[in-house]
């Protein structure tokens, strides 16, 4: 670990101040201030980049593709093990600074930490293993080729919910490709992001082939990328609205793109389903990151046979999650994002309860921006809950009756990235996971995610996979070259 520079937090709290990283680490012309929902004070004063900004940053990482494009797989797989390598280094500032910035409790922080740089490790791999094809003609003369190059330079917008995560999930197989890469990370979470792009110059990266651009006006920053014709690709994780805006922008420069966008995920416990298992993976499902996450259940189905039984269990465990600080070794639920995170939680509480459901544990605001998981029985298909991603440490109790009925009624929605079921029975797991209209199906896992996995939605969730060699894809193009040999 000696040879790669560890910061603490201090030292990189005061290198990221009123900066952001275009070719180099540089000051801003104008900062925003960064408050963290741990208790709401102010953190730092964060570049606020806008579209002047944008515009040197394309420049900048077009020469640097340039370049890029060009260099050794193998010295580009070199560069990001060493990426990798820092990142470890460096687990437990970076695990400080997401907890500051979006509050997620620090065991969970080390976690993502350890699962972003799995990204970067795999694509260092996958990098050596971009394969081309050489396929037969009907003419005896000719050779033809399938060449896989790099789109070009790349724009990602990366959410709040895994400030380093969705970043590496996006960059490391671009990088790996040959592309450069430019990404806007959230408002609330610069500091992670900031952090990973001077790791990636401190291990001797080239200068602009990947840039940082810090804001607190997304549109503003963003709307160069989408009108120049040299940036190739867009790359986004947020909410469906906002998706199928960035989609449009990008039609006028025919771009490619990969959306990963919000999800509704249900949760079906069959009649035999292990109940114990069940418990422990939907509280792991939906709890995790305090109920912030898009593949995180939403709907909880169990059979009416069972639901008794899994109501008492699951709720009596999840009354045990301790809500506190994030900052803390034994917090499991910390603050939510912002106040609208809270807002929302509590409008779907509300109609739930005055629709009929019960609240088995949780149901009101602790304090400030501290909600304790919740669980609703009772839950029926009319309230807001069933239909809305809550994004928040609610879990809604429903039963059914019949296995055709419940995966009609999870399939029911415009969503479609996670969904999991529970059972033993190996014919039911084949017959359900192919009829749930979902890019994700856990199968007796509440915990599906994994670097060398495709991870995307289906439907209104997005396009495009990320993760193993379908990650990849994404950053490349395929050129079709055929030779003449006749003389
Ligand atoms: P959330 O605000 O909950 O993170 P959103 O999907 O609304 O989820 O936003 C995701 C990101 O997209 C944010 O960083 C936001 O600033 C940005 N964003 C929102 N609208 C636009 C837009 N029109 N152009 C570019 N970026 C946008």
């Amino acid at each position: 670990m000696a040879e790669y520079t560890v910061y603490s937090l201090e030292q990189a709290q005061k290198l990221i101040a009123n900066h952001y990283m275009a070719a180099t680490f540089q000051p801003a012309a104008q900062s925003y201030t960064l408050t963290t929902p741990i208790d709401g004070s102010e953190v730092l004063s964060i570049a606020d980049c806008r579209a002047e900004e944008a515009k040197t940053s394309i420049d900048t990482a077009w020469t640097a593709f340039e370049s890029w494009r060009d260099s050794s797989a193998f010295d580009r797989s070199a560069l990001l093990e060493k990426w990798y390598g820092a990142m470890l280094a460096n687990q437990e500032t970076l695990a400080q600074l997401m907890t500051l910035e979006m509050g997620k409790p620090i065991t969970e922080s080390r976690g993502e930490v350890a699962y972003a740089a799995g990204y970067v490790k795999w694509y260092a791999e996958e990098a050596k293993r971009v394969y081309g094809t050489h396929f037969p003609a009907h003419h005896a003369a000719k050779r033809l080729l399938a060449l896989r190059q790099p789109v070009g330079p790349c724009y990602a917008i990366t959410p709040w919910n895994f400030p380093a995560a969705m970043l590496t999930r996006k960059a490391a197989p671009a990088l790996a490709a040959g592309c450069t890469f430019i990404a806007k990370p959230a408002e609330k979470t610069p500091l992670t992001a900031l952090l990973l792009g001077r790791l990636w110059l401190d291990v001797g990266a080239p200068e602009g082939t990947l840039q940082i651009l810090t804001s607190s006006s997304s549109r503003q920053v963003s709307a160069p990328y989408f009108e120049d014709g040299r940036i190739r690709k867009i790359t986004f994780t947020g909410s469906t609205p906002v998706g199928k805006i960035l989609y449009k922008q990008s039609a006028d420069t025919v771009k490619k793109l990969s959306l990963e966008l919000g999800g509704h995920a249900p949760f079906i416990i069959f009649e035999d389903a292990d109940v114990a298992q069940a418990v422990d993976a939907v509280i792991a499902c939906k709890f995790r990151n305090s109920g912030q996450t898009c593949i995180c259940t939403n709907r909880i189905y169990v059979h009416e046979s069972l639901v008794d039984t899994f109501a008492t269990a699951f709720s009596a465990k999840v009354s045990q999650l301790k809500l506190g600080d994030p900052r803390q070794d034994d917090c499991q639920i910390g603050p939510l994002v912002d106040q609208a995170g809270v807002a929302k939680v509590q409008e779907h509480v509300e109609d739930a309860v005055s629709k009929g459901a019960k609240v088995l544990t949780g149901g009101t605001l602790d304090h400030n921006l501290y909600y304790p998981a919740t669980v609703l029985s009772n839950v029926s298909n009319d309230m807001l809950i069933m239909h809305e991603e809550t994004f928040g440490p609610v879990a809604p109790i429903t039963s059914f009756r019949d296995e055709a009925d419940v995966v009609r009624m999870a399939n029911d929605t415009q969503y479609g990235l996670a969904s999991y079921f529970f059972t033993k029975d190996l014919a039911r797991a084949w017959r359900v996971a192919e009829k749930l209209e979902y890019g994700i199906v856990g199968v007796n896992d509440g915990a599906p995610s994994a670097p060398y996995a495709p991870f995307g939605g289906l439907k209104e969730s997005g396009i495009g996979r990320e993760g193993g060699s379908w990650g990849m894809d994404e950053y490349l193009v395929t050129k079709y070259v055929s030779m003449n040999l006749a003389e």
